[in-house]
């Protein structure tokens, strides 16, 4: 069964539909990206399943039980923002135990939560710093563990390696990779970088005004892309 499943999606902002009659299932353990040009849909989308916007219409299930009427917080999914969304006046571990914390879970716990966290992203040595203490790779491995703590079944990024400089976003993109080996976990990411397509996702959903395009593995659409737009945004050369 999939893990993640949208069902008739449509979404309006007052008398604007920005999400239309979406389908889509994701499987247990996939990498699926969405890419499409800024507006078509792609954060909304991702916020539907997170629980951030409610659907004008449509179910959102995960795991196989409807969660359209669940808060954010009840979906067992988590999101994985920018790295300037840390919190400056609190250490590393602090940032990394903060949502933990205020959902009630034990102290013990929450350590025991962010030194696992911490050891999978290599922040050991760094739990005492503030955010403004680190170099931008590890601040963006602080927010992605304020993630991880929470132990979702999917992790939902949109556009995290958007305010990083080429360098880092090459390395980080090398870190999703492994952790999504490591973790084995679901993961649907944004973005409009057609390299952090082609090389995270096991399926590409090119979105355009709302609608699904198209899909396919990275290999299908590079090599099979419907027609223009979709080439265009796969960097295929036809
Ligand atoms: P993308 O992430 O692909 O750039 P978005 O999902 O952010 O696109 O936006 C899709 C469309 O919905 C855009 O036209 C945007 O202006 C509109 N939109 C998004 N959020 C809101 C909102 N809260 N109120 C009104 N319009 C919105
Ligand atoms: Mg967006």
């Amino acid at each position: 069964m999939a893990e993640l499943q949208l069902r008739g999606i449509n979404k309006s902002f007052g008398a604007v539909t920005v999400i239309h009659d979406v389908d889509l299932d994701i499987g247990d353990g996939e990498f699926v990206v969405f890419v499409g040009p800024s507006g078509c849909g792609k954060s909304t989308l991702l916020r539907t399943i997170s629980g951030l916007e409610e659907p004008s219409s449509g179910q959102v299930l995960i795991g196989g039980e409807d969660v359209t009427d669940f808060d954010p917080s009840e979906r067992g999914v988590a999101m994985v923002f920018q790295s300037y969304a840390l919190y400056p006046h609190m250490t590393v571990e602090q940032n990394l135990g903060f949502g933990l914390r205020m959902g009630g879970m034990p102290a013990d716990q929450v350590a025991q939560r962010v030194a696992s966290a911490a050891g999978t992203l290599e922040l050991t040595e760094l739990l005492q710093r503030k955010p403004r203490q680190l170099s931008g790779g590890q601040r963006q491995r602080v927010a992605i563990g304020r993630a991880i703590v929470r132990q979702p079944k999917a992790f939902l990024f949109d556009e995290p390696l958007s305010n990083l400089d080429a360098e880092l976003r090459v390395q980080m993109r090398i870190e999703i990779a492994k952790l999504h080996q490591q973790l084995g976990a679901t993961m649907v990411y944004v973005t409009h970088d057609q390299v952090e397509a082609m090389t995270l996702a096991d399926r590409i959903v090119v979105l355009r005004a709302g609608k699904i395009e198209q899909q396919g593995t990275p290999i299908e659409l590079y090599d099979d892309p419907d027609n223009l737009f979709v080439a265009g945004f796969i960097g295929s050369p036809r």
